[in-house]
């Protein structure tokens, strides 16, 4: 099949197949669209069954973070790598022939963490390249992103809380959280401190005896029940496709708002939330509180600035569900079509010429309502 007809690959701009004989390394970059600026995206190193299944991978998820970074309102592209190799295989050879081949794509592509790629390997990137963030924060780099991520979802969560219930407050409200990782515990905590009630799952017990820890009221059911819990809000802060043909019926909140990237199985499954009137927070636009932070290394990390961006997902959020209401369209159609915009009208023309549904958004306001404090993650 010729890669132009591969069902993933939607007007990407370049793709790039690397080999290392010395190392071993076998790497696919792929850049979707640089319209906004250099494709940023992270190195996901996984033992894929086939160059085939890596393909799919890097050409689905580049696409991806070119959406991610249009929403929220970066100066960024999007693109994505992978390495095929088991974890096991990792070393200074292979993230530095990976560095070798992302400097010859000459700055078109910025590489960062992802699946079973740590700071540490980004070290190594580094020494062959300046084009990758997600570095220590004694190298200038911005530390684990994870914080920023929670931060950025629970801007989101509050912008659905004021759509559906009028009001951003969280006291007295049950939030079930699926996934309690890096993300996930930071979130629970987030909400928790406000005075929702956190009902949470995870399928690694430590990470439950971790969020435990934190939350020490967290109400824990198993990994299955999470679905059928009522809730005010559902947050899929685990893996991807939580939503899917099984699960919506079962759903029993009126909000999904999580980090987890690829939430829905199919837009169909978005599109049927809608209908259950359940308001669905896009994941791609409610997660990029990670992406903003990491994009901040590029012209020299200040953490205030990238705090800031961060909580500006908000409005993000808020001119998603305005839109998708003013078109009576899904909110996830809402967020694909406002990212397209910002891109298609960045093609041609400068940004202050841009209609007002195609500007970046600007923050109108600091959070929570009428506070300067920093924020509670600090
Ligand atoms: P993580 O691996 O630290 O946490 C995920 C947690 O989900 C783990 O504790 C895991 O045991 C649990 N889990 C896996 N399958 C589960 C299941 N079926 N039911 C319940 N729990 C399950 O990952 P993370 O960094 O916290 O990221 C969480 C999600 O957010 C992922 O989808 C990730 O892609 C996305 N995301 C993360 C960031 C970030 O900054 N870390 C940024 C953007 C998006």
């Amino acid at each position: 099949m010729s890669l132009f007809d591969h069902r993933e690959f939607v007007e990407h701009e370049q793709i790039s197949y690397f080999h290392d004989p010395v190392s071993g390394l076998k790497s696919i970059i792929a850049i979707h669209d640089t319209t906004l600026g250099p494709a940023l995206g992270g190195c996901r190193l996984w033992p894929y069954a086939s160059d085939e299944e890596a393909l799919t991978d890097v050409l689905r998820l580049s696409r991806g973070m070119t959406y991610k970074a249009a929403i929220a309102g970066l100066n960024l592209g999007g693109g994505k790598s992978v390495i095929i190799a088991k974890p096991g295989d990792k070393g200074e050879a292979l993230f530095r022939a990976f560095g070798r081949c992302v400097a010859a794509l000459g700055g078109r592509y910025i590489t960062a963490e992802d699946v079973n790629t740590t700071v540490d390997d980004m070290e190594f990137i580094h020494q062959e390249t300046d084009e990758v963030v997600g570095l220590r924060t004694e190298q200038g780099g911005s530390g684990d992103p994870s914080p920023f991520t929670a931060w950025g979802a629970f801007q989101g969560l509050k912008a659905a809380l004021v759509r559906v219930f009028g009001t951003p407050d969280l006291q007295g409200r049950r939030v079930a959280v699926q996934g309690v990782g890096h993300v996930g515990q930071h979130l629970a905590r987030m909400i928790r401190d406000e005075g929702a009630h956190v009902t949470a799952t995870d399928v690694d017990s430590e990470r439950l005896a971790q969020a435990k820890e934190i939350v020490p009221d967290l109400e824990i059911v198993k990994p299955e029940e999470i679905y059928d819990v009522k809730a005010d809000v559902f947050a899929p802060c685990a893996l991807g496709a939580s939503i899917n043909e099984k699960t919506v019926p079962r759903l029993r909140c009126r909000i999904v708002a999580g980090s987890a990237n690829n939430q829905l199985a199919t837009t169909e499954c978005g599109t049927e939330l809608g209908r259950k009137n359940i308001l669905y927070a896009p994941d791609y636009a409610i997660n990029a509180g990670g992406l903003i932070n990491v994009a901040y290394e590029l012209e020299g990390y200040e953490r205030s600035r990238a705090e800031r961006h961060v909580g500006r997902i908000y409005d993000i959020m808020t001119r998603i569900f305005n839109y998708a209401q003013e078109q009576s369209i899904p909110t996830w159609l809402a967020a694909d079509r406002l990212a397209e915009a910002r891109i298609t009208a960045l093609r041609g023309l400068r940004p202050r010429h841009l209609p007002e549904h195609a500007r970046p958004v600007r923050v109108r306001r600091p959070f929570p309502l009428g506070s300067n404090e920093r924020p509670s993650f600090l």
